[in-house]
């Protein structure tokens, strides 16, 4: 079976292979996603289902460590290696508890950017393992750090600059030992490269000068904590693509620790090295965007900073770092289906050819009646070209709608039925050529707002793939359309370096499922409650000893009530009002009322997305 289809080879880290024709994890036993997802609907849920692979978070894991691992060993490194995981990647439960379970043998810790995240880190992260916490503090937040110390955490505060550092010295002052570690945020004048490079640079948000990292150098001194101050962070720009940038960045870092260490920071042991590590989203070998891997990433980290040291005469630092996207990005698939295609409804009974037809549409009668292999393309063509001038005619008046709409039907039987033709090896490199004015719209039962909000603001492309069907070749060139009513909620492919190639179904007589991959990073909790579509239902798939696997905690999606009631409406005077007006309505029949009463009390209670087909 081709696993290239669909740039499985390019994304899919083998993790996921094709057989008889479905998408199956790449594990013992081989299961289908389709089989997974029809086991869940058993229990009759519809609409989009989030699946999360636990299996696949421990492959990132064990990869990054036994990847620094290596370089260590291969470089006779003596700083150790650590790594915690930054909570705003995702926070939600069904990925943290599995990530801090199968984080424990390694000790891996978490990152936390707010107050919320360091209570949460305080309270799931692994006893001991480090937590570091970045990110804008006022006085309650280093007083929760503090706290955390004072229970006996491992943790880091990082200050992002001169007044947050004022703030934790006078905390210090006021509470109990033992006290946090210090990392001071530096600010490099190498950046990153790609969509989110603004982390880095001289003009990033965060990070202290080298002016003002003597002075809190001073400051430390001066109020009896440099000892406590143990590291220092970068993080130039997530999604990371090129290593170059990484590696200059890695250099000034390293020049900074000694710099410091020359200049009395004595405990001073660690350089944390933020996040950053790229994954590939990328469907085909023409847009791929990563230039480097996991050994040579932990190879130019080590090796840069053991120079460095050397050169510099100081201890080799300790290396920190805070991957997301690397550990989170693979381990969530979006299952959602397909619940219409756009041109479906045109068939050949819809057809109301009168006895005399104006030319055009005769016209297309005969080329859909004649089209054969060796005319399709430009029978295909002059279909098209026909389409514009009724549109024209009709326009000026010399069509009616009844010829508009056979119109509309011939074109569309026509562009179907050369499709199909073209669909062969012989001709289907004429088929590409075309791809862009036949596409076919593909409705699907998902809000790209909740799921992807990443396309939706940045554009970023997610690998999408049927999961079955993948024994037949897909000849319609597609464009996807969620469920929102909003215009934003198109994905658009084109031919040029990003096509996307569906099969032709009927969704009337067999479902139809998409894959949305890669999307276990960022888009959770970015997802947005547009048109009130929320989180969709989510389960868990643990592989068991065996090999076999197992459904656990299905989590079904919202119901309309909990989502209003999340926006602060009052829903017990929401189903009181339309209690009332039912009651005061013009139904005199009491059994209607309670009947319809019924039926709402069922709607308010179950999720929003589309159920009826999907
Ligand atoms: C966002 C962030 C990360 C995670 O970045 P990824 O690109 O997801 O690895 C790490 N550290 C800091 C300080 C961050 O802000």
């Amino acid at each position: 079976m081709n696993s290239n289809l669909y740039g499985l080879n390019i994304w899919g880290n083998s993790n996921f292979i094709i057989e008889d024709g479905e998408v199956c994890l790449n594990t013992d036993f081989k299961p289908s996603l389709i089989d997974i997802v029809k086991e869940i609907r058993n229990d009759g849920i519809k609409g989009p289902i989030l699946l999360r692979f636990p299996h696949l978070i421990k492959k990132q894991i064990v990869d990054i460590y036994s990847n620094f691992e290596r370089a260590r060993k291969d470089n006779d490194y003596n700083g150790t290696f650590n790594a915690v995981f930054p909570l705003k990647v995702n926070q939600y439960p069904g990925f943290v508890k599995h990530l801090v379970e199968i984080g424990k043998p390694f000790n891996y810790g978490l990152e936390a950017g707010s107050k919320a995240e360091l209570l949460l880190a305080m309270a799931y992260n692994n006893f001991k393992a480090p937590i570091t916490v970045n990110g804008f503090k006022d006085k309650e937040l280093i007083n929760i750090g503090f706290i955390a110390a004072e229970m006996g955490h491992d943790i880091t505060l990082t200050i992002e600059g001169l007044s947050e550092l004022e703030a934790i010295i006078e905390t210090a002052k006021e509470r109990f030992t033992p006290k946090p570690n210090i990392g001071l945020r530096i600010r490099l004048h190498s950046s990153g490269s790609g969509i989110w490079e603004k982390s880095g640079g001289i003009n990033s948000k965060f990070g202290l000068t080298a002016t003002e990292l003597i002075e809190a150098i001073n400051l430390l001194k001066d109020a009896g904590l440099i000892e406590k101050f143990t590291m220092i962070h970068f993080h130039i720009g997530s999604q990371i693509n090129e290593i170059n940038p990484l590696k200059k960045a890695l250099t000034e870092a390293g020049n900074i620790y000694a710099e410091l260490r020359k200049m009395g920071a004595k405990n001073l042991r660690a350089i944390n090295i933020g996040g950053g590590l790229s994954v590939e989203y990328s469907q085909t070998k023409e847009t791929a965007e990563k230039n480097y891997t996991l050994r040579e990433y932990a190879n130019d980290v080590v090796f840069l900073f053991k120079t460095i040291a050397e050169s510099k005469n100081v201890a080799q630092p300790d290396i920190f770092i805070e991957s997301g996207r690397y550990v989170a990005a693979s381990h969530a698939v979006l299952v959602a289906s397909v619940l219409e295609l756009f041109s479906q409804e045109y068939t050949e009974e819809k057809l109301s050819l009168k006895g005399e037809n104006p030319p055009l549409i005769t016209e297309l009668a005969y080329l859909y009646e004649n089209i054969k292999s060796s005319n399709a393309l430009e029978y295909l063509n002059d279909a098209i070209a026909h389409m514009e001038s009724i549109l024209t005619l009709f326009d000026l008046g010399y069509v009616d709608l009844i010829d508009r709409s056979n119109g509309e039907i011939l074109v569309h039987l026509i562009i179907k039925k050369s499709v199909e033709i073209l669909g062969n090896k012989l001709n289907y490199s004429n088929l590409l050529k075309i791809q862009d004015e036949v596409q076919e719209r593909y409705l699907v039962n998902f809000s790209l707002f909740q799921s992807l909000p990443d396309f939706w603001g940045l554009k970023q492309h997610f690998p999408i793939m049927p999961l079955t069907k993948l024994d037949e070749r897909a000849t319609r060139s597609a464009s996807i359309w969620d469920i929102t009513c909003d215009s934003d909620g198109e994905i658009s492919f084109n031919s040029v370096n990003n096509p996307l190639f569906l099969h032709d179904v009927d969704v009337e007589k067999e479902d139809y499922f998409l894959g949305f991959f890669m999307v276990g990073a960022y888009q959770e909790v970015l997802g947005m409650d547009h048109n009130l579509f929320v989180h969709p239902t989510e389960a868990t798939i643990m592989l068991k000893e065996d090999g076999s696997f197992e459904i656990k905690d299905i989590l079904e999606s919202q119901s309309v009530l909990d989502i209003l009631e999340d926006m602060d409406y009052d829903v017990s005077d929401i189903q009181e009002i339309l209690n009332q007006r039912i009651e005061s309505s013009n139904l005199v029949d009491e059994k209607q009322k309670k009947h319809i009463l019924g039926e709402l009390y069922l709607f308010l209670n179950d999720n929003g997305y589309l159920k009826s087909f999907g």
